[in-house]
């Protein structure tokens, strides 16, 4: 904290900390903890505070497997965002992370209980809602952090794009930032080893013992075209796994969490820094 807080204001020294804020000597000034996080910053401070972009997390409501919660993509999203927004902060990127919007497209698990499904027409116009504040306000970089393969805002960012000339617009999905056999003997698609050792890591606290655990077997498509990835079709998920998982959790290990945690969000934070430092006029060579 004392790197971020030396960045922001210089020469003033923090001389009491608590409930997540640094109280300023000489000075009726309150600054967050992490000043890269909204839901913890006040107005006090917004109001006289400059980011080149906003980081936008976005999750899932779903099961996954019988061992972890329901709020894993939330979760994810959060600590991701957070961890990749303080790297990239402490190398002077000046951002601000969003609340993480918890649901996602969940269609194809219509009938697995209070797997809660946001359409993504209606994604759409949250998405629309948010830029619409960050464009009249002159923030124009906004980042999704996307945890969740059911979402795909890449048309999204297309047509608002148009609506929304000066923005630049970008998602990016951590899961894919870094080559999971790196770090995981089992191919994690949903509550598999990744995930698991990920949350594992990130919040012991709500994970099962492996014990109790589905082996995340899952069925496959029988057309050839989809198998070979050139032809795509939504998989009805109940008909494709018995326990909600697509990947075997049962290697899951908190230190392989750890690692992979902390490399992805290593990457993560690049990309955020390079979003904050690149003129939207100057990012083509
Ligand atoms: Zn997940």
């Amino acid at each position: 904290m004392g790197r971020e807080f030396e960045s922001l204001r210089g020469h003033i020294k923090p001389v009491v900390r608590k409930h997540g804020w640094l109280f300023l000597s000489g000075l009726d000034y309150l600054v967050p903890m992490r000043p890269y996080i909204l839901a913890e910053s006040n107005w006090k401070y917004i109001k006289d505070a400059n980011f080149d972009a906003a980081v936008l997390p976005w999750g899932a409501c779903e099961a996954h497997n019988y061992h972890m919660p329901y709020g894993t993509d939330i979760l994810e999203s959060e600590y991701i965002s957070a961890e990749a927004a303080r790297l990239a902060w402490d190398r002077g990127a000046r951002l601000t992370v969003l609340p993480p919007i918890p649901f996602g497209v969940n269609t194809g698990q219509f009938d697995v209980k209070l797997d809660i499904n946001m359409n993504p027409s209606t994604q759409l116009a949250v998405l629309r809602d948010v830029i619409e504040v960050l464009d009249r306000q002159g923030i124009y970089k906004l980042i999704i952090l996307n945890s969740h393969g059911g979402n795909d805002f890449r048309t999204m960012i297309r047509e608002l794009g148009l609506k929304f000339p000066k923005m630049f617009l970008t998602t990016c999905n951590w899961f894919q930032a870094i080559d999971q056999k790196q770090f995981f003997e089992n191919k994690d698609d949903h509550a598999g080893e990744m995930e698991t050792s990920l949350m594992m890591y990130l919040r012991p606290d709500l994970v099962r013992p492996l014990s109790e655990a589905g082996d995340g077997a899952a069925k496959k498509f029988k057309l050839a075209a989809i198998r070979e990835g050139w032809a795509w079709a939504e998989r009805k998920w109940t008909q494709v796994t018995k326990d909600t998982g697509v990947g075997d959790p049962r290697k899951a290990s908190k230190e392989k969490g750890e690692k992979y945690f902390k490399a992805v969000t290593e990457k993560v934070s690049v990309f955020f820094e390079e979003v904050c430092k690149t003129p939207i006029k100057e990012l083509y060579e």
